[in-house]
């Protein structure tokens, strides 16, 4: 079963073709057969942010010839394409439509069905492109941009939320921190990076909703709690920019935010597994590239007898290879069909555990 998978909900396009069993077939890993990307990060950096309505107008131009690069890597022809998955939701709705429509397009051109895929399931599932595989029934935590969730997951479509975020996504906190001191967006990358070269004791900054007896996370008053503190040390030094302080003051706080930030992360997870019986941890989503996450969740899981699966690094963030995925495994677990109906909506919100 060849799955082209298209991703479009935000700021990068991406296509992917990955090879799935039918059925019947034998319980092959899926595997990766190509993918590309293009990341519209540079068009956006200039506003600070993303823009939705520019963000919808390059997906239009790079979607094709990505569906063409990734056939030529594969070597595969449009006929070799069984089945055509695309992000329905959430995301940005232009943006959304831009794979929606070219994904029915071209399932309408090839007769061939089609299939929307929840971005969150596709980073959820990621892992099992890795090559350590997890397998049913984990905890998963997913950190993105724009999203922090713990979820029981018990097989595909099977998803209980157990906590998430009541405000800021741990992904957000990383990047408006960042923001504050100075750093392009999306900082999170720049900031760990800056971090590396910190002390992460060296300010004492709030692990909120630690302490708040069930599995929610909050990172808005953190960044307000970085913001105070990049003002102390503005004054102390009577400078005006982050950028002018000494560089060791300004790792000294990209690493006391990112402590911070994965101090929660991993206590919580921790619980969550606890309280789950579980014993395998899957970590999805963009922040589940950050090396100080990564570290600590192995060294507390170490402790505990605990598994802990990540996604290819390449495949943290946004990618086509992780919404062909997701389709080939609902596809394959009877918790789908694809249409052949053509008629395509789009979900910018839309909660996983309602899937
Ligand atoms: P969502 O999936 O919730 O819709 P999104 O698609 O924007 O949001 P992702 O692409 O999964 O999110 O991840 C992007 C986020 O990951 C950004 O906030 C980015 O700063 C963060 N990120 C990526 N790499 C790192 C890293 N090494 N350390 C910390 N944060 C990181
Ligand atoms: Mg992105
Ligand atoms: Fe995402």
């Amino acid at each position: 079963l060849l799955v082209l998978g298209i991703e479009s909900s935000c700021d990068e396009t991406g296509v992917a073709l990955v090879e799935c069993e039918a059925a019947t077939g034998s319980p092959e890993v899926p595997r990766l057969l190509a993918h590309a990307l293009y990341s519209q990060i540079e068009m956006h950096q200039a506003f600070g942010g993303v823009v939705p309505e520019l963000a919808s107008r390059d997906h239009i131009r790079r979607v094709l010839p990505l569906t063409q690069e990734v056939l030529t890597a594969a070597a595969c022809t449009l006929q070799d394409i069984d089945v055509v998955a695309y992000t329905r939701g959430p995301g940005l709705a232009g943006a959304l439509l831009v794979g929606a429509g070219v994904a029915c397009a071209l399932g309408a051109a090839l007769a061939r069905p089609v299939l929307g895929v929840h971005h969150l399931e596709g980073h959820l599932l990621s892992p099992f492109l890795s090559a350590d595989p997890p397998q049913f029934p984990f905890v998963a935590l997913l950190v993105s941009g724009g999203h922090t969730q713990l979820m029981r997951v018990d097989g595909v479509g099977r998803y209980a939320l157990l906590g998430e975020s009541i405000d800021d996504a741990a992904g957000e906190a990383f990047d408006k921190s960042a923001k504050l001191m100075g750093l392009a967006y999306p900082g999170g990358p720049l900031l760990a990076r800056m971090a590396e070269a910190g002390n992460p004791k060296a300010y004492a900054l709030p692990r909120p909703l630690l302490h708040s007896g069930n599995l929610d996370f909050s990172f808005a008053g953190l960044k307000t709690a970085v913001l105070v503190q990049s003002q102390k040390m503005l004054a102390a030094d009577g400078v005006a920019h982050f950028e002018a302080l000494p560089r060791s003051q300004q790792c000294d706080l990209a690493a006391s935010t990112q402590a911070a930030i994965v101090d929660v992360l991993v206590k919580k997870s921790m619980t969550a597994l606890k309280e789950t019986g579980l014993n395998r941890l899957v970590v999805a989503g963009g922040v589940g590239a950050n090396r100080h996450l990564r570290s600590e969740l192995n060294a507390a899981s170490a402790k505990r007898n605990i598994r802990v699966h990540y996604p290819e690094l390449h495949l943290c963030t946004d990618n086509g290879a992780m919404i062909a995925l997701a389709a080939g495994m609902r596809l394959q677990s009877g918790q789908q069909q694809a249409s052949m109906a053509y008629a395509f909506d789009v979900k910018p919100r839309w909660p996983l555990d309602t899937l």
